[in-house]
């Protein structure tokens, strides 16, 4: 993620807005905030505090049957697919400002939401999200089509058209971002959206959707509706009217979502699921502490609730030893604290629940024979938040439970091997394959480890460095989708063939 920015005010600031902040947990339906047809609503409760923020709509099939018939409405009639990539370019770009306009009221959104430091939601998350409206506006009126090498006699056009009605359903861990991730390269191409957001956290997807609407996008086209998976999710990815599905979230679910598609329409599905990415630190790396802190800070990043967390780290036995102590050391200083205060860089775990899972992550390590180094108990119980403290497993074993499967919280497990060629076996043995590391200062080992790890992402000498420039996502069941970059415009378009006899 971008690097974050000094924040001016403090706790204080921040803890005031809280208590008066507005909050709107209504569905965004054809450009008016409704409540769920049902009149069910669940509550929305921050991980912060355990403070009750709001009633949210639970939305189901009526509305998003209303949701995708405005959407659908919306694409039929042109008010936006029709317009001119420029058109569409302009009111992009306004959003984008809008966007940052309300950078503290989103980022106390999200915090509130979901726990994440403010710091982070307001410089990184914010921002990231401003940047990708941004990113694709300016890209849309910059595209060109093709015409196809054929005989003088005729003219073959191979253009681009939107895909129509696009159904997001997105995670909890990033919840502006990823529903920017999907959001902007649909929009930019003209299509129009309605976005699920994960029950968890809400608020800043509605947010957003009003604001989208105050640049300009027409009525219809940015709907949201919050709701429970089996519900809201279920129905929209069943929707017989939905031309693709795009997915940020758990591989259990995407699996479900493929199945909906193919007993329903057979919609386009992009699949950006779990991980258990391996960070291989090799003994010809020269700055063994710049690669262990780096590999711990990665992984306490977000809490810990990061799908690219590099929460398997592979370590040549020769340093094993350093590593483990860096790791610990950098685990020990980052306790956590109040989201709200800008110091903090550590905030709580996504809700109550989560944090029972992690823990019962940890027991399970501790009982199959891992070693505890730091961390593994609870923090901060007396604010009614949910907190655990960093946590780091040495002599993991890769069969273990906390090697193969996603914890999603602040676990590291450290997998001591004793080569290059064990550690990327152990690395490439996972269902799953979204990121991976490996530092070495040997330039071909670099090259060749890199080809053969299997992963949409490989960070050399680094992790987590990224932009909106690149490509993201996994291969192996964590999915098959690509958000970011340019080639994600190629997920919300369909290609058409116009073959004309001269
Ligand atoms: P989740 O799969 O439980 O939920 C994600 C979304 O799917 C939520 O909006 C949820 O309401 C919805 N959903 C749940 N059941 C559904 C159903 N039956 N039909 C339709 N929608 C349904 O995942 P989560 O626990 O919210 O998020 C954590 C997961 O997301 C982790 O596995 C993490 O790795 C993954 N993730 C992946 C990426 C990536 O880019 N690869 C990024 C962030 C998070």
């Amino acid at each position: 993620m971008e690097k974050a920015t000094t924040n001016l005010v403090g706790a204080a600031y921040w803890r005031d807005r809280a208590d008066s902040i507005q909050l709107e947990g209504r569905c965004l339906i054809d450009g008016k905030l409704v409540e769920a047809q049902s009149g069910h609503t669940f509550d929305c409760v921050s991980p912060v505090d355990g403070r009750f923020l709001t009633k949210v709509s639970a939305g189901g099939d009526a509305d998003i049957n209303r949701a995708v018939a405005a959407a659908r409405l919306a694409y039929r009639d042109r008010r936006w697919s029709g317009q001119s990539p420029v058109a569409r370019k302009r009111t992009l770009q306004v959003f984008a400002a809008l966007i940052r306009h309300h950078r503290d009221e989103l980022a106390l959104l999200e915090t509130l939401d979901m726990g994440k430091p403010i710091t982070a939601s307001r410089s990184v998350d914010v921002e990231a999200v401003a940047n990708c409206f941004e990113w694709y506006a300016e890209a849309i009126d910059k595209l060109y089509e093709q015409i196809a090498p054929t005989a003088a006699t005729d003219l073959a056009l191979i253009t681009r058209e939107p895909l129509g009605v696009v159904g997001a359903i997105v995670p909890w861990n990033f919840p502006m971002l990823t529903a920017a991730w999907k959001t902007a390269p649909a929009l930019a191409t003209g299509n129009s959206v309605v976005l699920k957001p994960a029950e968890q956290s809400p608020l800043t997807a509605i947010r957003l959707a009003q604001l989208a609407l105050e640049a300009g996008i027409p009525e219809g086209v940015f709907n949201v509706v919050p709701g429970l998976g089996g519900a809201a999710g279920k129905a929209l990815a069943c929707h017989m009217d939905v031309d693709g599905v795009f997915f940020t979230g758990s591989t259990a679910t995407g699996r479900l979502l493929t199945e909906y598609a193919a007993k329903s329409n057979l919609k386009r599905v992009c699949l950006e699921l779990g991980g258990k990415s391996p960070n291989i630190i090799l003994a010809s790396y020269g700055d063994i502490e710049k690669a262990a802190v780096t590999a711990a800070e990665s992984m306490f990043n977000n809490q810990g609730e990061v799908c690219i967390a590099p929460s398997r780290l592979i370590v040549e036995r020769s340093i094993h030893k350093q590593v483990v102590e860096i790791v610990a050391e950098v685990a020990k200083r980052r306790q956590p604290a109040d989201p709200l205060d800008p110091a903090t860089r550590m905030g709580a775990l996504v809700d109550a629940n989560h944090a029972d899972r992690v823990m019962g992550f940890i027991g399970r390590a501790k009982a199959d024979g891992a070693t505890l180094v730091a961390g593994g108990a609870r923090a901060l119980t007396e604010t009614g938040g949910s907190y655990v403290v960093p946590t780091v497993f040495d002599n993991v074993s890769n069969g273990m439970e906390i090697a193969r499967d996603e914890v999603f919280g602040p676990v590291l497990s450290v997998i001591p091997v004793a080569n290059v060629d064990e550690a990327v076996a152990v690395a490439n043995d996972s269902p799953y394959g979204l990121g991976a590391g490996v530092w070495t200062d040997r330039l071909s080992d670099a090259h060749k480890i890199s080809r053969e790890l299997r992963a949409g992402v490989v960070y050399v000498n680094c992790y987590n460095d990224c932009d909106i420039t690149t490509p993201f996502g996994g291969v192996k069941q964590s999915g098959n989708g690509r958000d970011k970059s340019l080639y994600a415009l190629d997920e919300y378009t369909e290609l058409k063939t116009t073959w004309i006899k001269l």
